[in-house]
């Protein structure tokens, strides 16, 4: 499941790559995981890209009058192809672009100078893809009213990396939660952008076990929970930067210390990882250096 590390990469990366581009065709080879009437998305068509975003798990296209909105969900992958390439099976979303006059005038700095940087006068493809096909892509429209579950402020927390979620506001908005520490850092109302994977790597950084219930951590638990947060997401965006581009669709985890290693020794003590599957989803993590 993409989470904040992997769709923070594609967002800086396609900003970087695609804003100021015309749309010059837009087709939805999987119209089921599109929200919107084939009018919407033929009316993208002639719109710049002005920039593209991630937040939370979702990434949005802000154009010239519309908005469009991905929710990759388990296994939406985004690819940046050049015009007339083969396109991959369970294309939900193709976006046709021409060149641009100039690139963005903000690109994320790591960006700048990148060999997979298509030229600006280049034509190219942004598709959406989705094997198990639960990943939406939702039209909106200027003035249409349409509704993007989890995505409404109220349903969604701080990013996990926003600046303005400081140890003193973290502190404060745990103390709402009671329940167990890896559902609460999924909780996409309580902070943003953290999936199943990314909250075992978490909790083995903060050496706290994923069943821990935090009305049970000490106030220094608290904040070292926050710590382990910022430098497992910061770390994780880092080495995703080196290593996705220019296959966007890949999703890099071999550096992960405990997700998905049950069996193997764990990198800080040697015990050995467990494992649990409940769900389809896997919970990984160290009895021996985890509380
Ligand atoms: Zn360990």
């Amino acid at each position: 499941m993409p989470e904040l590390p992997d769709l923070a990469v594609v967002a800086e990366a396609f900003n970087a790559a695609l804003a100021g581009r015309p749309i010059v065709d837009a087709l939805a080879p999987g119209p089921l995981a599109v929200r919107g009437t084939p009018g919407e998305l033929a009316a993208l068509i002639g719109q710049r890209i002005r920039r593209i975003e991630r937040t939370g798990k979702f990434i949005v296209l802000t154009l010239e009058r519309d908005r469009v909105v991905v929710n990759p969900m388990l296994s939406g992958r985004f690819q940046l192809a050049g015009a007339g390439a083969a396109r991959p099976a369970r294309t939900a979303l193709v976006l046709a672009l021409g060149g641009r006059p100039s690139p963005p005038a903000d690109p994320a700095p790591w960006t700048a100078g990148a060999p997979w940087l298509p030229a600006d006068e280049a034509s190219l493809e942004v598709r959406f893809r989705d094997p198990t096909q639960m990943g939406k892509v939702y039209l909106l429209p200027a003035g249409v009213q349409r509704a993007v579950p989890g995505f409404e402020a109220h349903e969604r927390g701080p990013d996990a990396d926003d600046p303005d979620l400081t140890i003193e506001v973290w502190q404060t908005r745990i103390r709402r939660h009671s329940g167990e520490l890896k559902n609460l850092l999924r909780n996409q109302a309580f902070v943003a952008g953290i999936g199943n994977a990314y909250s075992d790597e978490i909790l083995h950084a903060a050496r706290l076990l994923p069943f821990r219930r935090r009305s049970s951590l000490a106030s220094e638990e608290v904040d070292e929970l926050y710590t382990a947060m910022r430098r497992t997401l910061t770390t994780a965006v880092e080495v995703l930067r080196e290593r996705v581009p220019p296959t966007f669709e890949r999703q890099v985890r071999d550096f992960f210390a405990v997700h998905g290693r049950g069996g193997l020794p764990c990198p800080r003590c040697g015990g050995r990882i467990s494992q649990l599957s409940s769900g389809g989803f896997v919970t990984s993590f160290c009895r021996a250096c985890q509380r």
